[in-house]
């Protein structure tokens, strides 16, 4: 009888919102369970295993260890999925890296602010490679059911790249911009159904941003919707500070 794949669930750095968020899936998961041989999920069990056919990764990389273990976890895996936020784009976590370290170290730790190592949060990708990339803050509970049903049929996921805007038109929400908000639906990754302007709060870029996403257009739209400069660059960057680099004039 052919053995059931092997799936690991690991946490890095994050606020295990994400791992938590499955555990809510009840009855789905228990379905998607049964399917599986869970060798690692330090939220619901403790088993090990020496290797994993599905290994699915929270949080970002922000410290020495983290790097070790992910090429550890990259070797010992034969597909990679990074979930959420943190993991596929570096998150909010990468607020860090557009202020300088020591800052950052004295914030946190204070007059301890050299006893803990520290690097730059990345995202997952930065590092190793990552087969697919299930983005949001938490992630989306249907689209992780999607992929991961895919991976254990043998499926290429499909992963979405269209704008917020677009399943915001497809819903027929009145756009937030006509009743004086700003919202970063026309550069973020779609794959919520629009969740947030939908209930009437503004997107706030919690997907990352599409492929190609035209950056300098979105600063427009949003000073010419009366933010300044300085507070339309910071609503850019409050998910996307890993790959809005200081190249992009945004950090400056
Ligand atoms: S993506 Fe959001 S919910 Fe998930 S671990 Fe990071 S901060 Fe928490
Ligand atoms: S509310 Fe936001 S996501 Fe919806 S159409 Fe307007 S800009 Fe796009
Ligand atoms: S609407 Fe924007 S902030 Fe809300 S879940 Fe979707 S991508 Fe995230």
């Amino acid at each position: 009888m052919r053995s059931r794949p092997k799936v690991a669930f690991f946490d890095f750095t994050g606020c295990e919102g994400c791992q938590l968020n499955k555990l809510n899936l009840e009855d789905h998961l228990l379905d998607i369970l049964e399917q599986v041989d869970l060798v690692e999920f330090r939220e619901a069990m403790d088993e090990t295993a020496e290797s994993y056919d599905i290994a699915f990764i929270e949080g970002s990389l922000s410290t020495p260890s983290c790097i070790e273990r992910i090429h550890d976890i990259r070797r010992r895996t034969r597909i990679l999925v990074a979930l959420g936020a943190c993991a596929a784009t570096g998150g909010i976590n990468a607020l860090k890296n557009i202020h300088p370290i020591d800052d950052v170290r004295e914030t946190v730790y204070g007059s301890e602010k050299y006893r803990f190592p520290t690097l730059p949060a990345l995202p997952v990708s930065a590092v190793v490679q990552v087969d697919y990339e299930i983005n949001g803050c938490p992630m989306s509970l249907p689209e992780f059911l999607n992929v991961f049903k895919a991976l254990l049929m043998n499926k290429t996921p499909d992963i979405p790249d269209a704008a917020v805007c677009v399943e915001c038109k497809l819903r027929e929400n009145e756009c937030l911009y006509d009743r004086g908000m700003v919202c970063l639906g026309p550069i973020t990754r779609g794959g919520c159904e629009a969740i947030c302007p939908s209930f009437g709060q503004f997107c706030t870029g919690c997907r990352g941003l599409v492929s190609d996403p035209n950056r300098q257009a979105m600063l427009d739209i949003l000073t010419d919707h009366g933010l300044s400069l300085n507070d339309a660059k910071k609503r850019l960057l409050l998910f996307n500070s890993h790959s809005l680099n200081p190249s992009s004039g945004l950090t400056h």
